[in-house]
């Protein structure tokens, strides 16, 4: 391994928001590391793209619920590259109910991916980081809803809100390492997990009039943000949130 090139760990990424992360930070040089669900349908055309960019990738199937599996996968990183320096905690699920009728098992589902996976990764990565004697970028995938009701959608809210709160410490418990910590909170993005209002147009035309830049985002344009915070101009920015929403998180009018 060239000791100048980089290592990202990017958590989601055999498709949606971050496939595009992935894509865009192996165009901006890093080698990438793929942490997705074992068997992930998307994965093999992923790798492929990725390939394509002459970045150095590797598919590290990982349930990031799970600590066991995230101390694993940042110890298979490190053993693969070297080294790991940029970690995206982007890997989310959401789960629709009404909270009268919200289980235990979505309620559990949605935290441990949303919040007790990007803790526990960060922990892992954090201790590699502080072994390798300092220096590192945490990008959390947040959403607007770290700031923003969604009603039927408490689960997901409440693991948004603990991830805006855990940057917010971590940024200031892991500056003695040289780890800057933020958030990037998308708004209304055009992938699969929004599938079911891709499919219903009245819905998509009323979302588009709440959007003052007329238009849902593109995976691509969380991807820029994401390449800004790891980038050597964005070393002095940590523990704040980059939203990215076409301005939909404050557009209110009467
Ligand atoms: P997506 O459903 O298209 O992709 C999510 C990826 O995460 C999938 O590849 C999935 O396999 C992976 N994943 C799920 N559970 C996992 C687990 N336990 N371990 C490892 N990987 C797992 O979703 P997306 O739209 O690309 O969303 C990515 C992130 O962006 C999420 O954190 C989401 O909350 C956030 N976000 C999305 C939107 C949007 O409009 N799409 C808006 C705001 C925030």
């Amino acid at each position: 391994m060239s000791s100048h090139r980089t290592v990202a760990l990017v958590t989601g990424a055999a498709r949606g928001i971050g496939k595009a992360i992935a894509l865009r930070l192996a165009r901006d040089g890093f080698a990438v590391i793929v942490a997705d669900l074992p068997d992930h349908p998307d994965a093999v055309a992923t790798m492929e793209q990725l390939e394509a960019t002459g970045s150095d990738a590797a598919y590290l199937p990982t349930d990031v619920s799970r600590v066991d599996e995230v101390r694993r996968l940042v110890a298979a990183g490190v053993e693969r590259f070297g080294r790991v320096d940029v970690l995206v905690n982007n890997a989310g699920v959401q789960r629709r109910a009404g909270f009268l009728d919200a289980s235990e098992a979505d309620y559990d589902l949605v935290l441990g991916v949303n919040l007790k996976g990007p803790y526990f990764l960060s922990q892992a990565y954090a201790r590699h980081v502080e072994e390798r004697g300092g220096g590192g970028r945490i990008v959390n995938i947040s959403s607007v809803h770290e700031e923003l009701p969604f009603p039927q959608f408490a689960s997901y809210c409440a693991s948004k809100g603990g991830l805006q709160m855990l940057t917010r410490d971590l940024a200031v418990e892991l500056a003695p390492l040289g780890i800057t910590v933020n958030n990037i909170a998308p708004g209304a993005i055009r992938t699969e997990m929004n599938d079911a209002l891709m499919d219903d147009e009245a819905r998509l035309r009323e979302l588009r009039s709440e959007i003052p830049a007329g238009r849902m985002g593109s995976p691509e344009d969380v991807a820029d943000a994401v390449s800004y915070a790891v980038s050597p101009g964005a070393a002095y920015i940590t523990g704040t949130t980059i939203t990215v929403d076409g301005g939909l998180l404050w557009n209110y009018s009467e």
